[in-house]
């Protein structure tokens, strides 16, 4: 079974984030985090997608390896801002002809610092979607975002337009948060707008304190300052570590209190914080 949808239908996913390596070094440690969580056994894995697409072949050759090297089925990530129908049609083909079943349908992001991108033939990642549905039966995911898309006026029209979105596809995967309320306040809403079609909440361990606030401002993600202070009054960066780990698995026994169909982790392409996780829940290592 490898559609990712079929896979929730059977039960909890829990699954795995990468990005597409830039040079050898990152390879190489991208190579150890992938032979280190395989014993997890993850349901699935994704890889991101270069706005624009400045990692389509990068991409493309990560999620196709995963496909014929390893038992785990891979989603790729296409995003559609500055890409025709012509050129996202060759992308679907190649995985298609893969064998690679998911696809996470996104919009993307223009460059923030105005470079120009190419002529594009879509505006939303809803727009995507209703391309792809036209061209392909691959199972497809989309992105949902717990406290609102920074781009959106308010909550309520985010929502309105995000249940669009996920009438037509398969299932949503989440923006980072750290307070389970943001998870709960999405689903229910989604709920109150007829849309019960299931999203699997994104976990990100804080394992370096600056780069997450950076992160999080970049894409609407409250840092809370519960989180912040403890974090901060942490003495060495190890400690920092263990207690961003720490809010991260009781943020995962809260969401699985709260029934979430699953669990998908951003790797950052390392093992470490996803093994320590799986660890303290108790969830099982082959
Ligand atoms: P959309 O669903 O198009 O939403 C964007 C904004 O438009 C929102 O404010 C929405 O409310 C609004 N909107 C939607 N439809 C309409 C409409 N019909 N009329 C008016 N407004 C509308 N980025 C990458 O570059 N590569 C990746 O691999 C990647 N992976 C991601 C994975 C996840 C799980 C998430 C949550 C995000 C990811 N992103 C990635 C970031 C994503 O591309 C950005 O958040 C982007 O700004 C929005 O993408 P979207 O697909 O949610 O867009």
């Amino acid at each position: 079974m490898t559609r990712i949808s079929d896979l929730l239908q059977a039960g909890r996913t829990f699954s795995f984030e990468f990005f597409p390596p830039k040079n050898d070094e990152a390879q190489v440690a991208l190579t150890r985090a992938i032979v280190e969580l395989e014993p997890l056994a993850p349901s699935f894995v994704s890889v991101t997608y270069g706005a624009g697409g400045s990692t389509r072949e990068r991409t493309r050759d990560l999620v196709v390896q995963m496909r014929r090297e390893t038992k785990i089925p891979p989603m790729a990530h296409l995003t559609c801002v500055g890409h025709t129908r012509a050129e996202i049609q060759d992308i679907i083909g190649a995985y298609v002809e893969a064998g690679v079943e998911n696809v996470l349908a996104l919009a993307g992001d223009l460059p923030a610092d105005g470079t120009d991108i190419p002529p594009s033939d879509y505006v939303y990642a809803t727009d995507l979607v209703e391309h792809l549905r036209s061209i392909t039966d691959m199972c497809i995911g989309v992105a949902a975002h717990p406290e609102g898309h920074p781009r959106s006026p308010d909550r309520a029209t985010d929502r309105r337009h995000m249940a669009a979105k996920l009438q037509m596809a398969d299932f949503a995967t989440t923006q980072f948060f750290f307070e389970v309320e943001h998870y709960v306040r999405l689903v229910n809403e989604l709920a109150d707008l007829g849309c019960t079609k299931p999203v699997i909440p994104g976990i990100m361990p804080v394992t370096n304190l600056s780069q997450v606030q950076r992160m999080a401002a970049m894409s609407g993600t409250e840092f809370p300052s519960w989180l912040h202070d403890e974090l901060a009054s942490m003495k060495t960066p190890e400690d920092v570590r263990r207690a961003g780990v720490d809010a991260a698995t009781r943020l995962c026994a809260e969401l699985l209190e709260a029934n979430a169909p699953g669990l998908h982790f951003y790797t950052m392409n390392r093992s470490t914080a996803t093994r320590e996780i799986y660890a303290e829940l108790g969830l099982p290592v082959t």
